[in-house]
C-alpha cells in the first residue's frame, strides 16, 4: 500500500463536498480516476435527494427591544406569511410540563438539532415555529459558521412549521436581554437533486461479498478532512491492496454520498440492490480515522462473537483499540438493519483534539502515520473476513442490537 498516494487523494478531495452538489460529483470523479489508475473499474450510482432552497430568512426580536439577528432558514420547513410570523418567544430548555404549557403557539428557542428523535417532543406542544443555534460559546462569534439546516420531509407528520438557525452567541444575547417576542420570515422552495455512490468491485473467487463503506460527502463549511476524507481514502488503500491480492470473497467498495444528510447513500444502496443482500456476509465501515490526537474504536453491530474476535485479534497484534457492541451512527446502520453484521472503525478525537462539521475539520489535524496504521489494520481485518473458510460472524442481530437499531432509526434518518 502506498500511503503517499493515499495522502495525495486526501488532498485532492479536500474541498467542501455536500451531498447532492456539483462538488460531491467532482469528488466522486476524482475517486474514480484514482481507481482507474489502479486498473479498477468503478461506477457512479445516482439517487434522488431533496435540494430545497431558501430565498429569504429573517429573525427579528420585536419586544422588549428591536434587533434583527443573522439567521439561516430551515430548508423544507413551512413558509411564513409574507408579513412574517410574530409570536412570543419561549426558551424550550427541555420537554417538561411547565415549559410545555408555555410552548403552545410560541416560537421556541431549542437546544440541539431538530431530529426525528427531538422533534416529536417539540411538536407535541403545538408551537408556531422554532429557532435552533449552533457554535460554541467559547469560540469567537466570527469564527462560528452559521450552519445550514434541513427540515426533512419525514418530520412533516409531527407538525409543519417554519424554523431558523442562529449562532449561539445571539441565542445567548436574546436570553440575557430578555427577548419576549420575535418575528420570523421564511420563504423557501422545494426541489429535487441527485447525489451519488461510487461503487467498485474487486471480484473474488466465490459469490459472497464483504461490503466496505465510507462516506465521502461533507457538511456545510467543512472540507471534511477527518470526517470523512480519511474513511474515503481508506477505501482507496483497500483498493490498492486488494487489486494485487485477489480475495476469496468479492470486496465491494462503496463510497457513500449524502451520509451527512441522514445516511442517504447507504439507504439508497440497500433500496436499489435488494437481491444482493443475501450474498453480503459483512459490512466494514470507516468513518473518521487518522487523526493525530485520538483513540481507536471499533463498534460492532452484531453478536458478541465479532466484538470478542476483534478485541483478541487486536491484542494479539498489539493494536490499541476499544471494541464494543453498539450502533454507530454511520453507513453501517442500514446494513445492520438488514441483519448484516457490521463494524465501524474510527479514531475518535478527545475534547479539543479536532472538530467535525465545521471549517475546523482540517488536514493539519491529521497524521499520515496514524492514517497508515489505521488503514493497514482495517485492510488486514477485511482480508481475514474475505478469506475465512466460512465467514464466522452470524447473519442475525441479537435482540439488544435489534432494539437499538429500531430506536436509532430516527437518529439515522435525520442526523
Ligand atoms: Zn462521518
Amino acid at each position: 500500500m502506498n500511503i503517499e498516494k493515499t495522502w495525495e487523494l486526501l488532498n485532492d478531495i479536500y474541498f467542501v463536498r455536500m451531498g447532492g452538489t456539483e462538488e460531491e460529483l467532482k469528488a466522486a470523479r476524482i475517486i474514480q480516476d484514482y481507481l482507474s489508475e489502479l486498473g479498477l473499474e468503478s461506477r457512479i450510482e445516482d439517487f434522488e435527494v431533496e435540494m430545497d432552497t431558501i430565498e429569504h430568512a429573517e429573525l427579528k426580536v420585536t419586544k422588549p427591544y428591536e434587533k434583527t439577528y443573522e439567521c439561516t432558514g430551515y430548508k423544507g420547513a413551512l413558509n411564513t406569511p409574507e408579513e412574517g410570523l410574530t409570536k412570543k418567544l419561549v426558551y424550550f430548555e427541555q420537554d417538561n410540563a411547565v415549559i410545555g404549557k408555555m410552548a403552545k403557539d410560541a416560537i421556541l428557542l431549542c437546544n440541539g438539532y431538530i431530529t426525528l428523535r427531538s422533534f416529536p417532543k417539540i411538536a407535541k406542544h403545538q408551537p408556531a415555529g422554532f429557532i435552533t443555534y449552533n457554535g460554541n460559546i467559547d469560540t469567537a462569534r466570527e469564527d462560528v459558521d452559521l450552519g445550514e439546516r434541513e427540515f426533512r420531509s419525514v418530520l412533516n407528520k409531527y407538525g409543519q412549521m417554519p424554523g431558523v438557525n442562529i449562532k449561539i452567541h445571539d441565542a445567548m444575547e436574546m436570553l440575557e436581554l430578555g427577548a419576549e417576542e420575535v418575528q420570523i420570515k421564511l420563504k423557501g422552495s422545494l426541489a429535487k437533486g441527485i447525489s451519488r455512490n461510487v461503487v467498485c468491485d474487486i471480484p473474488g473467487k466465490s459469490d459472497e461479498v464483504v461490503i466496505c463503506t465510507a462516506h465521502y460527502d461533507s457538511s456545510s463549511f467543512s472540507k471534511g478532512a477527518y470526517d470523512n476524507g480519511t474513511g474515503a481514502v481508506c477505501l482507496y488503500g483497500m483498493a490498492q491492496y486488494f487489486a494485487k491480492h485477489q480475495p476469496e470473497r468479492t470486496i465491494r467498495l462503496v463510497w457513500c454520498g449524502s451520509e451527512e444528510r441522514g445516511l442517504l447513500g447507504s439507504h439508497a444502496y440497500i433500496a436499489d440492490h435488494p437481491e444482493e443482500l443475501d450474498k453480503i456476509v459483512m459490512n466494514v465501515n470507516i468513518d473518521m480515522i487518522g487523526s493525530t490526537m485520538g483513540k481507536r474504536i471499533a463498534v460492532c453491530t452484531s453478536e458478541m462473537g465479532l466484538v470478542n474476535y476483534i478485541d483478541y485479534d487486536a491484542k494479539i497484534k498489539g493494536f490499541p483499540i476499544e471494541v464494543s457492541q453498539g450502533v454507530y451512527s454511520s453507513d453501517s446502520t442500514p446494513f445492520a438493519d438488514k441483519n448484516i453484521p457490521a463494524v465501524s472503525f474510527a479514531r475518535i478525537t478527545p475534547p479539543g483534539g479536532g472538530e467535525i462539521h465545521s471549517r475546523h475539520d482540517v488536514i493539519e489535524h491529521l497524521s499520515k502515520r496514524y492514517l497508515d496504521e489505521d488503514i493497514r489494520y482495517i485492510v488486514q481485518f477485511t482480508e481475514q473476513m474475505a478469506t475465512a473458510y466460512v465467514c464466522p460472524a452470524k447473519k442475525e442481530m441479537p435482540e439488544n442490537m435489534r432494539k437499538e437499531l429500531d430506536n436509532d432509526r430516527g437518529k439515522s434518518e435525520v442526523k
